[in-house]
């Protein structure tokens, strides 16, 4: 496929990032690359089409999902909400804990960033163990929102990220 090929060679690995051990997927090369961006956005459009006709809402994940949500909701015609970590969204907020290898995280969305019932699709840049996308999901869910499916980039295969998010439709651009 074309434009895998073309977003695939617009990703690039740093060794050891944030810390040694960790081989970082770097996207920034695919927003600095107008037809990457766009293949992106294309797929999934293309993908919400198909399977998710329906959705009312797209969620971006703090920072990357930011990146590339807001695109595909223009595109699809309908709003776009940030998912923040803990204390960055002014007003009334609906936040949700989840566990860390050590330690915990607080996602958070504005109290009216969706309403009772509507169908939202996740998107971030890349799924890993799936921790910070499964939160997400119960963040929304815990405002009654309901989710259709979950977007990434780049999922890596090995660190089992889907199967935390066995109750939920996942689809990735990209498997490495
Ligand atoms: P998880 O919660 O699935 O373990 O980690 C996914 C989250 O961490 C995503 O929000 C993603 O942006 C970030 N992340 C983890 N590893 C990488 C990586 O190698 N590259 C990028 N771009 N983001 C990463």
């Amino acid at each position: 496929h074309e434009k895998i090929e073309l977003i695939t060679r617009n990703i690039r690995t740093f060794p050891d990032f944030p810390v040694k051990g960790i081989n970082f997927k770097d996207v920034c090369p695919i927003l600095k690359e107008p037809s990457a961006l766009s293949a992106v956005v294309d797929l999934f459009e293309e993908q919400t089409k198909q399977s998710f006709p329906q959705v009312d809402i797209i969620a971006g994940i703090e920072a990357r999902g930011f990146l590339f949500g807001p695109l595909l909701a223009q595109r699809l015609g309908v709003g776009f909400v940030p998912v923040r970590k803990k204390g960055k969204l002014p007003g009334p907020t609906v936040s949700l804990s989840y566990a860390l290898e050590y330690g915990v995280d607080v996602l958070e969305i504005q109290e009216d960033a969706v309403t009772a019932g509507q169908k939202v699709v996740l998107i971030d840049d890349l799924l890993a163990t799936g921790g910070t996308m499964h939160a997400s999901c119960k963040l929304l869910e815990k405002h009654q929102a309901e989710v259709l499916g979950c977007f990434v980039v780049i999922k890596f295969k090995d660190l089992k990220g889907e199967e935390k998010l066995h109750d939920y439709r996942v689809f990735s651009l990209l498997q490495c």
